[in-house]
């Protein structure tokens, strides 16, 4: 099995294993609590509540993080929004020019764009028509400088989880990183993936405060792993890619989780009478299932239903373009009003 194939300095960038992380005044002088005098930094001293560097390992956020998903502190790696910590993989383990890494159309579009930035070749493996990984298919365009394999799981746009089963057979057979963008799994009842950490050396989850946790304005992005792919990571991020002022608002949200509970579960009841909604629309031709808090459908012309919901107010997302994904439209689920007044409006239409 993988989990004895699996060896890290297999797959770091050989410029990265050198590395030694940038020492800011923070890393060197760590506050025990203790009252000091900070002149190490060259802050301005006048306290304004931002006027010092935030703290570059983000402690106090991870260890309630750290306790809630029953990981390490030093499992966590945080970023400016997942987007900054995807990037940072691609930096760490994919060799420009010549590594490459694989994703499952149709998904999110950050990992092609990333691939393209940073110069890795992206191989495509259509998901099947049932939007689940394809996993002969996979294995047969993996090469030895297949790197990463992206898991999107629920997926964005067809909202559904990968089966387990699937999953399974990815991560045991594929030598690389298998990474699950778990960006909805607060709106799933299936179980994180977090808890395998442990089990799959090869493993990475992210997650955001972007989506159910309400905070896609703080940028906050989070990513779980073994300690060895962590301290790699922590090797190259930028050393205060997390700013003062969201430290303080995730802090504040993740202590708080109780309210985004309530609003989770508002979110799931409104899903739920969308979707019984949107099934008595004439022209909507299927409503996919749905593990996040979007729902895709299958309309009888896409753009034309999408030019009248835009001038009813109403924007939504055509995602016509995407492979697998002809005539679709994604609803996010919004709140009560919003979404009896998008039901209204397709009513009319
Ligand atoms: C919205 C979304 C994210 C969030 O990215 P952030 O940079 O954290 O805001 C990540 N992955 C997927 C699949 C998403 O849909």
């Amino acid at each position: 099995m993988n989990t004895t194939q699996f060896d890290i300095n297999q797959i770091v960038r050989e410029n990265v294993k050198g590395l030694n992380p940038y020492s800011s005044a923070r890393d060197e002088y760590v506050s025990d609590g203790s009252k000091m005098i900070f002149l190490d930094a060259n802050e301005n001293p006048y306290e304004n509540g931002v006027n010092r560097y935030p703290d570059p390992q983000q402690r106090n956020l991870k260890t309630v993080l750290a306790e809630q998903k029953s990981v390490l502190v030093e499992n966590i790696l945080l970023g400016n929004g997942s987007d900054e910590v995807l990037d940072l993989l691609f930096r760490a383990f994919c060799e420009p020019g010549i590594d490459n890494v694989i994703t499952l159309p149709p998904t999110y579009g950050m990992y092609k764009v990333l691939a393209n930035i940073n110069n890795i070749e992206e191989r495509e493996v259509l998901l099947t028509d049932t939007f689940q990984p394809n996993v002969t298919s996979i294995f047969k365009t993996i090469d030895e400088n297949s790197k990463i394999v992206f898991l999107c799981s629920p997926n964005n746009p067809t909202g559904n989880s990968f089966s387990e089963e699937n999953v399974l057979q990815i991560l045991e057979k594929f030598k690389g990183l298998v990474v699950i963008d778990e960006a909805y799994i607060d709106f799933s009842d299936k179980e994180s993936w977090i808890s395998r950490i442990k089990e799959y050396p090869n493993l990475i989850i992210t997650q955001t405060l972007s989506k159910a946790y309400g905070m896609a304005g703080i940028r906050l992005g989070l990513c779980y792993a073994s300690q060895d792919i962590i301290s790699v990571l922590n090797k190259i991020k930028p050393p205060y890619n997390v700013n003062e002022l969201t430290q303080k608002r995730a802090l504040d949200r993740v202590s708080n989780i109780g309210q985004v509970n309530i609003e989770v579960s508002s979110i799931l009841t409104e899903r739920a009478k969308l979707i019984q909604a949107l099934r008595q629309i004439e022209f909507v031709e299927k409503v996919y299932p749905t593990d996040a808090n979007f729902i895709l459908t299958k309309v009888d012309n896409a753009n034309m239903r999408y030019d009248q919901l835009l001038k009813q107010g109403v924007v939504v997302r055509n995602r016509s373009t995407q492979p697998l994904c002809k005539d679709t439209l994604r609803f996010t689920v919004g709140t009560k009003e919003e979404n009896k007044k998008l039901i209204e409006v397709l009513q009319s239409i």
